[in-house]
């Protein structure tokens, strides 16, 4: 009785705070594994190559906010997914149910239930589970096939991202009921599988973006042929406009991939992808002062990312990552296609073959000397500030024999990544989660709400209230 007058009156005193004023339009940003490292160092790379400030990270609003899970300090993203949506703590692995495997309402489903338009959008498979927290009640997130029976049931207005998985037609499921995408069109979406069918997408009956490749390729290997999360944004706002309002969530699921990969370029410029589409959002709310909210958080750490390394002492040098210019699962891929070239012409694939592609991809000047004029990398639109001696990425003998032997072991991408982490002054702790709180800002009609040192939990309980 006494824990429920005290909950009753913790949302008393905010709603009171906000004079329970409901924002017609909500955007909630996840960043998957983004927590104030990823955020800050792609601001110190963004503000060093000349691009400015981000936006996500300048909201007026600033919490601190616990991710732990149920049962475990470190969260994995189905439990936090379903902390951020439901606002109740559940086990690792768990989507849309508690601890007893009970259905979850999510705040997308109270929103839908009064009358909002709804939108879900990743960069990941839709059927992930940061996604399936707002729409799915299953015990865990592996069940993929039968998330995907949740999606085509929850009747939201709007789904955008790499589509489902290769278990979309699974018929050993005990579920199984046919291909989800066929359910999806009986259910009235109508689906799209490239950018030009996304593009075409009007307002009106209800949209599936399912990308062909299943996720969206990264924002650092993005060749134009997808639409970006950003574009994925500004088509929601386009479809789900209505007097009614609408709540979308959109997330940078392949953050977290590169944090797990411990791939430094990769990671900050997923941040920048996802920056961008909260830029499409701030625009909008520009033009909707007074009817909108905008939240931007993330699940949890992933990677234990720090902002300096051993090897560098009181030195940091975010723009030597404006030379990284492919992910490592790309640059895997690059050599793989190299070293199958090689075969071909029936020679050999050698080291140096493998040094050349390092120069281009990543700037690693192999010349004791560092002679200038000797730069061949390929960089990307942030590398053209980035071409001074203090910029250059210069080996020592250890570093190359580090990646002569990675080489050998088949380890180059991932030790490549380590030695231009090391160069930049980027740290990492961890090929997984960390117990690392977050940081949520927000700006916008209720946004004084989220300040402080909040739980997971307490960003569905506050955007739920908004919506009651
Ligand atoms: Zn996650």
């Amino acid at each position: 009785m006494k824990m429920r007058s005290a909950i009753a009156l913790g949302i008393f005193t905010w709603t009171a705070a906000v004079g329970a004023a409901s924002p017609k339009y909500v955007f909630l940003f996840i960043g998957d594994g983004m927590s104030t490292p990823q955020r800050m160092i792609a601001e110190e790379f963004a503000l060093a190559t000349g691009h400015g400030e981000l936006t996500l990270n300048h909201f007026k609003y600033h919490a601190t906010t616990r991710t732990a899970s149920a049962s475990s300090l470190i969260t994995d993203s189905a439990a936090a997914a379903t902390a951020l949506a439901c606002g109740v703590k559940t086990q690792n692995g768990a989507a849309g149910v508690d601890r007893e495997l009970n259905r979850l309402e999510s705040v997308a489903e109270v929103a839908h239930r009064k009358g909002r338009k709804v939108g879900i959008v990743t960069t990941v498979t839709i059927n992930h589970a940061t996604p399936a927290g707002f729409y799915a009640h299953r015990k865990n997130r592996g069940m993929l096939y039968q998330i995907g029976l949740d999606l085509v049931a929850s009747g939201f207005e709007y789904f955008a991202g790499g589509g489902f998985d290769n278990r979309h037609d699974d018929k050993k499921d005990p579920q199984y009921k046919g291909n989800l995408f066929d359910l999806a069109k009986e259910a009235g979406y109508v689906l799209a599988t490239n950018k030009v069918e996304f593009q075409a997408f009007k307002p009106g009956p209800k949209a599936f973006y399912c990308g062909s490749m299943g996720e969206l390729q990264y924002m650092i290997d993005a060749d134009g042929s997808e639409p970006t999360l950003a574009e994925l944004t500004a088509k929601g706002i386009e479809l789900l406009d209505n007097e009614n309002g609408f709540f979308m969530m959109i997330e940078g699921g392949k953050l977290d991939h590169a944090g797990h990969s411990n791939d430094p370029g990769s990671n900050l410029r997923e941040t920048l992808g996802l920056d961008d589409a909260t830029r499409v959002a701030k625009a909008f709310m520009d033009q909707h002062p007074n009817e909108t909210l905008i939240v931007t958080t993330g699940d949890h750490e992933t990677g234990g990312m720090a902002m300096g390394f051993a090897g560098t002492g009181y030195a940091i040098h975010p723009r030597r990552l404006a030379r990284q210019a492919c992910s490592l699962d790309e640059f895997a891929r690059k050599l793989r296609h190299a070293k199958r070239d090689a075969e071909k012409a029936n020679r050999p694939f050698e080291f140096k073959d493998a040094q050349a592609m390092l120069e281009q991809w990543f700037g690693f000047d192999f010349s004791k000397t560092g002679d200038k004029g000797k730069d061949k990398s390929a960089g990307d639109k942030f590398a053209k500030n980035t071409k001074s001696n203090e910029d250059e990425i210069r080996l020592t003998a250890d570093d190359v024999k580090r990646l002569e032997d990675a080489f050998r072991r088949g380890a180059l991408p991932s030790v490549a990544c380590q030695i231009i982490s090391g160069k930049a002054g980027v740290g990492w702790s961890s090929g997984a989660h960390t117990a690392l709180p977050v940081l949520t800002t927000s700006e916008g009609v209720g946004a004084e709400a989220f300040v402080g040192l909040l739980d997971n939990t307490d960003i569905a309980k506050r955007l739920k209230a908004l919506f009651e």
